[in-house]
C-alpha cells in the first residue's frame, strides 16, 4: 500500500494534460479537422458540448464550472457554441454523422426547457445524429426536473448520468452538495419509464466525514435503486490548485488506507450485488453494453468516460472543451470571455494541445487497453519495443498484481486497484526532472 500510494495521473488522455503545448494554435486546430474531414460522412463522430453554468459550486468540484443565477447567461452561451459549430462544420466538410453526443458540465440542466430545445436543433441542423447513436447527458438530480428529462427524451436523449457523490448529509454538508435519495429516486425512475438505458450513478470516495458506516448506508441505499451503471471516482484533494477545496475540514479527509477501504466497500457491495467491475472505477449490471465490450476486451474510453464508441474523432465544443482529432488534442480556453471573443470573430478558441508523435500513440494504445480492459497484447515487436518497462514490471508480477504470458500483461483481480501505477510504467514523460502535481494513486 505504502509503496503505491503515490502521485500519478488518471490517464484520461496520453500524455497527460500537463504535457500539452501552449504553442499549438487554432490554425493548428482548423488543419487537423480539415485532414479528419477527409474520412468523409462514413466516418461518423463524437461531439462533446461543454456546459460549465451551476447554481452552487460543490466544494470538492475540480471541473470548470461558472456559478450563475442568471439564465440569460446561458442564451449567450449558446449563441458563441453556434458561431463555433460553424466553424466546426465549415473545416470538417462532409463528415457530419454523429456516433456519440455528450453533453457535460457543468450542470448541463442548467438549461431551461426553451435553451435545451434551441442548442439541440443548433446542433441537429448541422450534424446528423445516427440512429443508434449514444446521446448522453450530465444531469445533477437536485436541479433537473421530469420535464426536462421527457423534454430530454423526445429529442432523442438515450443516455443519463445522475452525480449523487454521497447521501450522507453530514458529508452533504461540509461540502455543500444537499441532495435526498429521494429526489435522485424519483428522478431515476422517470429516466426509466421514458426508456432511457444505461442510466448511470456518480458517487465520490474519500470526502471528508465518510467512514464505514454512513458509507455503507449509501451503498446500500444505491444498490436498492440499481442503476444500470456505476461509477466511484476517488476525490482528488488539490487545495493548492482548487481554491474551494480549502472551504473542507482537511483533517476529516480520509487517506491511504482508510479511502482505500471506502473503495474496497464499494468493490465488494457492488460486486455482491452482480455488477462487473469495468474499467478503473466503473461497476455495470451484466447485460449493460459495457460489461459485454470489456468481457470481449473491446472497451475504450474518451473524455466523456467508458465507452463502446471509442474508436473515432471527438470534437468538443465550448470552453475547456478538448478534441481529440486526427493523432491530437486541442483544449479551448477556459474564461468564457476569451472563449467567446475567439469564436465571434471566426476563430477556434484553441490554448494548447499535443500532436501525437508515433511514440506517444503506442504508449497510448497499451495504456489505454490496460485502463478500460486490465489486459493488453503487446505482440512480439511491441514486446520488444517495451522491453525496459516490462523489466520494471517484474516487481508487479512479484507482488501478485500483473501476470504475464508471452507478449500478454493482464491484472489480477487486487492489480486492478493499481491499474494506474501499471500505466505509469508505459508513461514516458514521468521521469522528467519537473514533475506536474497529480492525485494520489490510491
Ligand atoms: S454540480 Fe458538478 S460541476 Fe457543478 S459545482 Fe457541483 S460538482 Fe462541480
Amino acid at each position: 500500500m505504502r509503496r503505491y500510494d503515490v502521485p500519478g495521473p488518471r490517464y484520461t488522455s496520453y500524455p497527460t494534460a500537463p504535457e500539452w503545448r501552449y504553442d499549438l494554435d487554432a490554425q493548428d486546430f482548423a488543419e487537423r479537422l480539415e485532414a479528419a474531414g477527409t474520412a468523409g460522412e462514413q466516418a461518423p463522430l463524437s461531439l462533446y458540448v461543454h456546459l460549465p453554468f451551476c447554481r452552487s459550486l460543490c466544494w470538492y468540484c475540480g471541473c470548470n464550472v461558472v456559478i450563475s443565477k442568471d439564465q440569460s447567461a446561458a442564451d449567450r452561451y449558446i449563441d458563441h457554441l453556434c458561431c463555433e459549430l460553424d466553424l466546426v462544420a465549415e473545416r470538417i466538410g462532409s463528415r457530419r454523422t454523429l456516433t456519440q453526443v455528450h453533453w457535460g458540465g457543468g450542470t448541463p440542466t442548467f438549461l431551461s426547457e426553451a435553451q435545451i430545445v434551441r442548442l439541440w436543433s443548433e446542433i441537429t441542423r448541422r450534424f446528423k445524429p445516427l440512429p443508434d447513436a449514444e446521446v448522453a447527458i450530465e444531469v445533477h438530480p437536485a436541479v433537473t426536473t421530469p420535464e426536462q428529462l421527457t423534454l430530454l427524451r423526445q429529442l432523442g436523449f438515450n443516455r443519463v448520468s445522475m452525480g449523487l457523490q454521497d447521501f450522507n448529509r453530514r458529508v452533504q454538508e461540509v461540502t455543500n452538495r444537499l441532495q435526498t435519495p429521494e429526489q435522485t429516486r424519483a428522478l431515476l425512475e422517470h429516466a426509466r419509464e421514458l426508456g432511457f438505458t444505461g442510466v448511470n450513478f456518480d458517487l465520490i470516495y474519500g470526502l471528508p466525514f465518510q467512514e464505514p458506516e454512513g458509507w455503507a448506508k449509501t451503498l446500500e441505499q444505491v444498490l436498492e435503486m440499481r442503476p444500470d451503471r456505476l461509477a466511484v471516482y476517488s476525490f482528488a484533494f488539490m487545495p493548492e490548485v482548487l481554491k474551494q477545496q480549502r472551504r473542507m475540514p482537511a483533517e476529516a479527509i480520509p487517506t491511504g488506507r482508510a479511502k482505500l477501504e471506502l473503495f474496497r466497500a464499494a468493490y465488494s457491495a457492488f460486486v455482491r450485488a452482480g455488477y462487473r467491475p469495468i474499467g478503473m472505477d466503473h461497476f455495470a449490471v451484466p447485460e449493460d453494453e459495457l460489461a459485454r465490450a470489456q468481457e470481449q476486451r473491446k472497451l475504450g474510453r474518451n473524455f466523456q468516460g467508458y465507452t463502446v464508441n471509442w474508436d473515432t474523432d471527438v470534437v468538443a465544443l465550448g470552453s475547456t472543451g478538448i478534441s481529440d482529432v486526427a493523432g491530437g488534442y486541442f483544449q479551448n480556453v477556459r474564461a468564457l470571455p476569451r472563449y467567446a471573443a475567439n469564436v465571434k470573430h471566426g476563430r477556434f478558441a484553441t490554448e494548447r494541445g499535443i500532436r501525437l508523435s508515433t511514440d506517444d500513440t503506442l504508449r497510448r494504445s497499451v495504456i489505454t487497453q490496460l485502463m478500460c480492459n486490465f489486459w493488453v497484447e503487446l505482440g512480439e515487436t511491441g514486446a520488444r519495443y517495451f522491453e525496459p518497462e516490462l523489466e520494471r514490471l517484474r516487481a508487479f508480477e512479484d507482488d501478485g498484481l500483473l501476470v504475464r504470458t508471452g507478449t500478454q500483461l493482464e491484472l489480477t483481480p487486487l492489480g486492478r486497484l493499481f491499474v494506474r501505477n501499471v500505466a505509469m510504467v508505459f508513461d514516458a514523460y514521468l521521469a522528467r526532472a519537473q514533475r506536474p502535481r497529480f492525485s494520489r494513486t490510491i
